[in-house]
């Protein structure tokens, strides 16, 4: 599994010193997108007026907000790193249309606990689509609010 550079920097406030750097391997793949470079560019800036104190806030209300995909990572770092779990070749190998990037990453398609190592191995290009699959199912199936909250609205 390749580490991207920049996890290895050990500092988090290195991430917004070098967003090129962080969006880099992403952005290989979705050149040709609009859509995607638009967010990159949002993103960059919101990451740059935001500085170091706004960067280790945002960790910290990810972490409160995602505690499942935080130790379901964990799991998996650990796993791999005691040969529990091994990674195959990318399942998306001889999938029409996709070009595979190599190196593969773990993917969830749950963060339950009992899902924590049931991972697919993904090349990035695959694991980034397989995400936005997902993120796309999971919009379709929310619903809406049965009644609205208006009044705590500001
Ligand atoms: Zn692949």
């Amino acid at each position: 599994m390749k580490v991207p550079a920049v996890l290895t920097a050990g500092n988090a406030a290195d991430l917004h010193e070098a967003p090129a750097v962080q969006t880099a391997g992403v952005a290989d793949f979705f050149a040709d997108d609009p859509d995607f470079q638009r967010q990159v560019e949002q993103y960059r800036a919101r990451v740059q007026a935001a500085g170091r104190e706004g960067n280790a806030r945002y960790q910290a209300v990810y972490r409160a907000r995602h505690p499942g995909r935080i130790l379901a990572r964990r799991a998996v770092r650990l796993a791999l790193a005691h040969g529990v779990l091994k990674l195959g070749p990318c399942a998306w190998i001889g999938k029409p249309g996709h070009v595979c990037a190599g190196d593969v990453e773990a993917h969830h398609s749950s963060y339950a606990e009992a899902d924590w190592l049931n991972v697919q191995s993904l090349c990035r290009r695959a694991h980034l689509a397989a995400d936005r699959e997902q993120r796309k199912v999971q919009r379709k199936s929310k619903k809406a609010p049965a009644l609205l909250p208006l009044l705590e609205w500001p």
